[in-house]
C-alpha cells in the first residue's frame, strides 16, 4: 500500500527500481544492435588477427640481413615472390631473400620483420634495403588483438559502433540481446486535442504523447502512442485496460487532486498494487506509480516540463534496467557545474532547474534558463541539463558549484 508522505526523489526512486526488473533475452541481427544490451559473454572462436600479417607495404626480410644496411651502402636481397592481401605466401623466407608484401597479407614463413617500401629500392627480381630493421618490426602478430576464447565482451555491454565491429571480427552475425520494453502512452484530458487537430477555444495541443515518445527511444524503450482519453472514468479505464499488452504503461495528466483526475481511481479499480503517489520534487510532484497485472504503471503529471522530468527521474530509471543496462546507466549521469548566474529562492521541495550546461576549460559550466514554470515547454528545448537545488536554500550564487543531472550530452 503507498503512504500519503511525500517520498524524497530517492525513496520513490528506489521503489520504482524494486518493482522492475531486466526483461527477457532475443537474438537478433547484428546490424540492428546499436544502441542495445548485450545478453551473452563473447569470445572469438579464433584468434585476431588470424595470422601474423604485415602492417606495411614492403619486404617481408629477416631483420638480420638489414643490420648494416644504409642509403651510402644498401643491401641487396633476392625477391622470391609478391603476396598481396588476401594470398597465401608459397615461399619461405630464408638469409639473402625476402618477398614484397602487402599491408594485412600474411607473413611469410622464415621472415621476422618488414621493411616499408619507402626504405627501399626495387629492380629487377632484387631489391635495396635502405634501412635496417628490428626483429618484429611492421609484423602485427596472430591473436595480438584478441586471442581465442578471449571474453572481451559481457553481458550487459552497451553495443556502441566499436563493440559492433568486434563482434562482426568474430562472424557473430546474431547476437542476443535483451528485449527493448515497449512502453504504451496515453494522454488524458479533455482539452487535449492532437497536433493535426483544430485548436478551439479551451483546447490545448497534445505534446506529452510527442516529447514522451521521444524520451522513451532515447532511453532504449519502444513507444506505442495510445492517444487521447477523455476525463471520464469509463473512457480512461477503457483506454488503459487497452494499454496492459506493453511492457510499461504511461499515462499523462489526471493524477492531480482536480475534480476530474480519474487515473489513480481507475488503476486502483483495476486492481493496481499502488506504491507511490507523490514525490517531493519541482517540477512535479503528483506521480502514480503501481503495478497493474504486473506491469510498471507511472501516471505522470499532465504539465508538460514536469511530465517530462518525472519520467526522466523514473521511468527511464526502470525503463533502463529493464533494458539490461548496468546498474551505473539506470539513472541520467551527474556533474558538477559552476554556475553562470544567480538563483534566488528556494522551496518546499527539491528543485530541478532547466540549464544549458556547457564544457569549458575543463569544467561544466551550468546557465538555468529563465522560464522555469512546470508548464513552459521552452525551457526543455536547447536546455541538457536539470540543475538540483535541495529544499530550504534561499539563494545560490553565481560562480558556485551546483549539482547537474544531465539529460542530454555536454559535447
Ligand atoms: P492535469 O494534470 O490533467 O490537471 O493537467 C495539468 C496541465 O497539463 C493542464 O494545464 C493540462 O492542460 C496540461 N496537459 C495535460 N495533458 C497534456 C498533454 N498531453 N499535452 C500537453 N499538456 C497537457
Ligand atoms: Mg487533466
Amino acid at each position: 500500500m503507498a503512504t500519503d508522505r511525500m517520498l524524497l526523489v530517492e525513496e520513490a526512486q528506489k521503489i520504482v527500481l524494486d518493482s522492475v526488473s531486466a526483461l527477457g533475452i532475443e537474438r537478433i541481427s547484428l546490424s540492428q544492435t546499436l544502441g542495445r544490451v548485450l545478453a551473452e559473454n563473447v569470445a572469438p572462436n579464433y584468434d585476431i588477427p588470424p595470422h601474423n600479417n604485415s602492417s606495411v607495404d614492403g619486404y617481408a626480410v629477416q631483420a638480420e640481413d638489414t643490420q648494416h644496411a644504409s642509403e651510402q651502402m644498401p643491401c641487396r636481397l633476392t625477391v622470391l615472390e609478391e603476396i598481396p592481401a588476401g594470398a597465401v605466401p608459397i615461399h619461405q623466407v630464408v638469409q639473402g631473400k625476402s618477398s614484397r608484401i602487402m599491408t594485412g597479407a600474411i607473413l611469410p614463413d622464415g621472415a621476422d620483420a618488414v621493411v616499408m617500401v619507402e626504405n627501399t629500392v626495387q629492380e629487377d627480381g632484387f631489391v635495396q634495403i635502405l634501412k635496417p630493421v628490428r626483429p618484429s618490426q611492421n609484423v602485427r602478430y596472430q591473436g595480438e588483438d584478441v586471442k581465442k576464447g578471449q571474453m572481451v565482451l559481457s553481458t550487459g555491454t552497451e553495443l556502441g559502433p566499436g563493440e559492433i565491429g568486434l563482434l562482426a571480427s568474430f562472424q557473430r552475425s546474431f547476437v542476443s540481446v535483451r528485449r527493448q520494453p515497449t512502453v504504451s502512452i496515453l494522454s488524458t484530458g479533455d482539452e487535449v486535442v492532437d497536433v493535426d487537430d483544430v485548436l478551439t477555444p479551451g483546447k490545448i495541443v497534445n505534446s506529452n504523447s510527442y516529447s514522451l515518445a521521444a524520451l522513451v527511444r532515447e532511453a532504449g524503450g519502444r513507444p506505442v502512442s495510445l492517444g487521447i482519453a477523455r476525463d471520464t472514468e469509463d473512457d480512461i479505464r477503457s483506454a488503459i485496460q487497452s494499454a496492459l499488452h506493453a511492457d510499461v504503461i504511461l499515462s499523462t495528466g489526471g493524477v492531480s487532486v482536480g475534480d476530474y483526475d480519474f487515473v489513480k481511481k481507475v488503476i486502483q479499480d483495476l486492481g493496481a498494487e499502488m506504491k507511490l503517489w507523490r514525490v517531493q520534487m519541482k517540477p512535479g510532484k503528483p506521480l502514480a506509480f503501481g503495478l497493474l497485472q504486473g506491469k510498471p504503471f507511472f501516471g505522470l503529471p499532465g504539465n508538460p516540463v514536469s511530465c517530462m522530468v518525472s519520467f526522466l527521474l523514473f521511468a527511464r530509471t526502470a525503463i533502463r534496467k529493464m533494458t539490461g543496462f548496468a546498474p551505473s546507466q539506470w539513472p541520467l549521469p551527474t556533474i558538477t557545474a559552476i554556475l553562470t548566474n544567480d538563483l534566488t529562492g528556494g522551496g518546499d521541495r527539491r528543485q530541478y532547474l532547466r540549464a544549458r550546461i556547457i564544457y569549458q576549460n575543463g569544467q561544466f559550466l551550468a546557465s538555468t534558463v529563465s522560464g522555469q514554470g512546470s508548464g513552459m515547454l521552452s525551457s526543455m528545448s536547447g536546455t541538457n541539463g536539470l540543475v538540483v537545488v535541495e529544499t530550504g536554500l534561499t539563494s545560490i550564487a553565481e560562480g558556485s558549484p551546483v549539482s547537474v543531472l544531465l539529460m542530454r550530452p555536454a559535447w
